[in-house]
């Protein structure tokens, strides 16, 4: 990181101009009816800036301009290597302005600065370049019929696609999406979560400085039922691509079913099962990997470990050790870069946070660390909560809290762990933490989620794809697979 001081930061804040308007058309544009609504930091409750709060209008207007740019050719037609120099460019422009980024979302949903520079920024410009890299790379298939007859079967861009995304990691859900359906020829219309649109508004002024042409890639801001509904029942979009809560992704449904059933490809909730037998190959490593995977983000995670499933042999040891690791966490400013674990990301998050730790300690479950109360400081913030006795049934294992709170549930054997970690109506991530190859190999084949870990948690790459099963969605994003989303085959036969 460039910057290593809180006064480094806060004069970087004092001297950046804080995004106002839409990106419309390669320039910031407001609501036509001039509605705003204002944006609240996290960190101390401060009205950062009010933006845009577009309405239906605005929204048709963004995608039809979207869907002018995508006819015209302008981006749909050009080579795959010309979209993907100017990808590789807008990755360039945004490692250049890393420090302004992660500002941007600190401010804006609370993540530390270390973490949104050290890990979302990198993601982010990591998986720009690399779709960028990717996009002469993509062949089609020529396979011959009868005779000489010859049949091509060409990936074709879907047209304008519409995403929406959440407030967690603004910059790296939003760029699951962004590259992605570019890189493949179609133009793009953005709406990010109300709490965390400067990072992204930001990131596109970037994109059109780094050469992507006017209407490409549109963000829109304003308020999931009104915005959100209206790009989703435009008819104008071809495909609908999400990140964010079950509830919402089975309303875009819906709305796809209302308008022209465009495909709606849901990235959702979890409760991440993290699985800890006594023969972990390192046991210190798996306890302080339990204690990372519900504090990092401040539990505000779809993967987070959420239900720490711990073989009775180990299970005291394993709840002193995580008990531990969140006790030692730096709570702090989120501009500082010794923090690492700051707020939640609203005031109204927070208290849905407190309101299910309180539910929890009205049950036979017992609250070891944490507390229904907020923390005593300025912003959202929480103490990490512990329960342990957990049934497999309680709500405190089956619902999603999206914050610092782990379930810890004991297993005496392999099958009863299996049966635990598959009674969720989620599948997302899941990790195990044995010595034994046969039992690790079992287990994940028995999982019944889309991501495994073994002996390891949140590993990933811009190359593997990122994704769930069951309610936590489909179609998973990165990776050459993400991009079938993106694309429509077509064949054409030729008889020649
Ligand atoms: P959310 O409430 O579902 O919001 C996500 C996005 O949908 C926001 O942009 C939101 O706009 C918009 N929205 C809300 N209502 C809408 C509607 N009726 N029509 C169209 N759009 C609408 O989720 P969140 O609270 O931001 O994020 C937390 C959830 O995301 C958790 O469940 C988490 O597990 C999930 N998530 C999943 C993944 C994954 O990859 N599987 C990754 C991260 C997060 P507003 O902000 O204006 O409400």
């Amino acid at each position: 990181m460039n910057l290593t001081q809180l006064d480094d930061w806060l004069k970087l804040r004092d001297d950046t101009n804080l995004p106002s308007g839409m990106w419309i058309d390669g320039r910031s544009v407001s609501a036509e009816d001039g509605a705003t609504s204002p944006l609240v930091s996290p960190r101390d409750g401060e009205v950062l800036t009010r933006l845009p709060a577009a309405s239906a209008g605005d929204v048709a207007r963004a995608v039809s301009s979207a869907r002018a740019a995508f006819d015209s050719g302008i981006w749909s037609r050009v080579s795959p290597r010309e979209r993907g120099l100017v990808l590789i460019r807008w990755a360039e422009l945004l490692e250049e302005h890393r420090d302004e980024m992660a500002l941007l979302i600190a401010l804006e949903m609370g993540k530390p600065v270390s973490v949104a520079w050290n890990v979302e920024l990198k993601t982010t410009i990591g998986l720009i370049r690399w779709y960028g890299e990717l996009a002469d790379k993509l062949m089609d298939e020529s396979p011959r019929g009868k005779g000489d007859a010859l049949a091509l079967v060409t990936r074709e861009p879907v047209g304008v696609v519409a995403a929406i995304t959440p407030w967690n990691f603004p910059m790296t859900l939003s760029t699951f999406k962004m590259p992605a359906a570019l890189v493949a020829g179609n133009t793009v219309v953005l709406k990010p979560a109300s709490q965390s649109p400067l990072s992204v508004l930001r990131a596109a002024q970037l994109a059109t400085e780094a050469g992507l042409p006017d209407g490409v890639l549109q963000v829109i801001t304003g308020s999931g039922p009104v915005t959100g509904a209206a790009l989703a029942t435009d008819n104008n979009v071809a495909t609908l691509t999400f990140t964010g809560s079950t509830d919402v992704g089975k309303q875009l449904l819906h709305y796809s079913a209302e308008s022209n059933a465009k495909p709606v490809w849901l990235e959702l909730g979890g409760k991440s099962p993290n699985i800890i037998f006594p023969d972990a190959p390192d046991m210190a490593e798996a306890i302080k990997t339990a204690g990372w995977a519900i504090a990092f983000n401040s539990g505000q995670m779809c993967t987070a470990g959420s239900r720490l499933l711990v073989h009775r042999d180990v299970h005291d040891e394993v709840v002193t050790g995580v008990t531990d690791y969140l006790r030692a966490l730096k709570v702090g400013d989120p501009l500082d870069p010794e923090t690492d674990f700051g707020p939640l990301a609203s005031r109204r998050h927070r208290d849905d946070v407190l309101a299910e730790i309180s539910k929890g300690v009205q049950t036979q479950a017992k609250l070891v660390l944490g507390s229904d109360q907020p923390l005593d400081r300025a912003g959202w913030f929480v103490e990490p909560a512990i329960f342990t006795g957990v049934k497999a049934d309680d709500r405190l294992a089956q619902h999603e809290i999206f914050g610092p709170v782990v379930s810890i549930l004991a297993f005496d054997d392999e099958d009863e762990a299996i049966a635990i970690a598959n009674n969720s109506a989620y599948g997302l991530g899941s990790a195990v933490w044995t010595s034994n190859l046969s039992r690790a190999t079992q287990i994940s084949r028995r999982l019944d989620a889309g991501l495994v870990w073994v002996n390891c948690f949140e590993e990933g790459d811009y190359s593997v794809p990122f994704g769930g099963r069951k309610l936590s969605g489909h179609g998973g994003d990165k990776s050459v697979h993400g991009l079938e989303k993106f694309t429509t085959t077509k064949t054409t036969w030729m008889a020649v």
